[in-house]
């Protein structure tokens, strides 16, 4: 097996990002040089997205912006050059990618101060189709295993998405967030309806199955950046609606209980319907100095309530 055909495997383990369409591998250019760039991005253009900076600035702009797992780095560039663009890199908060520099020098001077300088590896030119591509497969393929660790502690074991833990602290951090910006936002608590039952009728593993299919069908119909699915616990599931208003939120949710009875997950015995549904309740708020997350919470789960109430299969919009 070749080391780009590990890094096709390794996206395929990490599938459970792969469905909400977020964590695709990211490359970046920086290269003042048009030719490089034409070069460099028809080399490697198979193992993910790539964008080009024509210089320092505009490079250490799109890392910001992009988070690339890999950075190709010129260092020979008007402006500031390479070792300067890194040092900013470096500085960048939460930066993870990994520096590749490019240059024509050669030599352990040049090495020594590429690694001093916080590059994980150097490609020198004029470009050799297959260095390029085992350096950066390698170093992409490190890059992705570090993130997918690091994500691995805030996902659901069972269904892929988010865990109840990341939950908490993406809500504190949105309110924080929120509450500066004053922007509305949104949350929607969601429950699998008769799901006792279902699990009674077909057995616990036919129960995690219907979780496992409800999870993958939230996480697709949740499209806009930023929107985070949880599992909130049992059968509930808890969506985070960034800049989102109580004008807007009903609607999603009632695309939500659309999409879910859309499955047509078979349910053998509930009194109403042959198939399975959710009942979803919403909320949306400007946060302010005096309230709280939970203030949101309860007021989605009262909504809830009164959609299980009212005959479940429904979303119910509550005032908090
Ligand atoms: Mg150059």
């Amino acid at each position: 097996m070749n080391s780009w055909q590990f890094v096709g495997n390794y996206q395929i383990a990490t599938s459970m990002f792969d469905f909400e369409g977020k964590e695709s591998a990211v490359i970046l250019i920086i290269d003042d040089s048009r030719m490089n760039q034409m070069l460099l991005s028809a080399m490697l253009k198979e193992m993910g997205q790539i964008h080009c900076a024509n210089h320092g600035e505009e490079g250490v702009m799109l890392a910001q912006t992009l988070h690339p797992n890999v950075i190709l780095l010129d260092v020979e560039m008007p402006g500031m050059n390479g070792f300067e663009v890194c040092k900013m890199l470096k500085q960048q908060p939460n930066f993870e990618s990994a520096i590749i520099f490019v240059t024509a020098h050669s030599g352990s001077e040049h090495e020594v101060r590429a690694l001093d300088a916080g590059a994980v590896d150097f490609i020198t030119k004029p470009f050799h189709d297959a260095v390029v591509k085992a350096r950066v497969s390698a170093h992409l393929l490190l890059n992705l295993q570090t993130h997918y660790l690091r994500n691995l502690v805030n996902l659901d074991g069972l269904t892929g998405v988010f865990n109840r833990r990341h939950f908490d602290e993406m809500l504190a951090q949105e309110w924080r967030r929120h509450l500066r910006a004053q922007q509305s936002l949104a949350l929607a608590l969601l429950d699998v309806d008769f799901f006792k039952r279902y699990n009674d009728a077909l057995g616990h593993q036919a129960g995690d199955d219907c979780l496992k299919a409800v999870a993958h069908c939230l996480a697709k119909s949740t499209k806009r950046p930023g929107e985070i699915v949880t599992r909130y616990g049992g059968e509930e599931f808890a969506i985070i609606l960034p800049n989102t208003s109580q004008e807007e939120v009903l609607g999603f949710g009632h695309y939500l209980c659309q999409q879910i009875a859309a499955l047509q997950l078979p349910h053998p015995d509930r009194p109403d319907l042959p198939f399975v549904t959710i009942s979803v309740g919403l909320s949306a708020v400007l946060p302010t100095l005096q309230s709280e997350p939970k203030s949101l919470i309860a007021a989605a789960d009262a909504a809830l309530y009164r959609a299980k109430e009212q005959g479940r299969n429904q979303a119910c919009l509550g005032k908090s």
